[in-house]
């Protein structure tokens, strides 16, 4: 049961997971929140259940049970984890959101989830297509904050 909207894993085969989507920071208080950041560009998530990344756009958004709207989303919190792209030069970022409900993710939790974490078809910062396989991913060299548009930063 979810309260909030959802996507569905892309790993369809092994787990298609519902993944929970809080409003983003900024449409929360219109009357009709939109379901994605204003800028519309895809996202990367990885899935807590397969560890699996993908890109996902507003189109695999769907909206919470009309039964469960209008409660509180604030315990889903949507983390971001910045690892290298290690393709083109100056080095650069590849951003990868995992949402979460309950805790926040910890740095520790992070690194070993890009560990055993599997890309396909993730795009980086520069426009640059990643895929990769479990161990491939080097899981100290991340960087953990709370994503921005999701998110007050300080
Ligand atoms: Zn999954
Ligand atoms: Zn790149």
């Amino acid at each position: 049961m979810f309260c909030l909207q959802t996507m569905f894993c892309k790993n369809t085969g092994e787990c298609g997971r519902q993944i929970p989507l809080p409003w983003p920071m900024h449409q929360r208080i219109s009357a009709f929140p939109q379901p994605w950041p204003k800028d519309g560009k895809p996202r990367n998530f990885l899935c807590r259940r397969c560890t699996h990344v993908y890109e996902y756009t507003s189109g695999d958004v769907h909206p919470p049970s009309d039964a469960a709207l209008g409660k509180p989303d604030s315990d889903v919190f949507v983390s971001r984890i910045s690892i290298q792209c290690g393709q083109g030069k100056p080095a650069h970022l590849v951003h990868i959101l995992v949402s979460e409900c309950g805790t926040p993710l910890q740095q520790e939790g992070a690194s070993q989830l890009i560990g055993e974490s599997e890309g396909q078809g993730v795009t980086c910062q520069a426009g640059h297509t990643l895929s990769w396989r479990r161990n491939q991913r080097q899981a100290e060299k991340i960087r953990l904050s709370f994503d921005p548009d999701w998110h007050t930063v300080q």
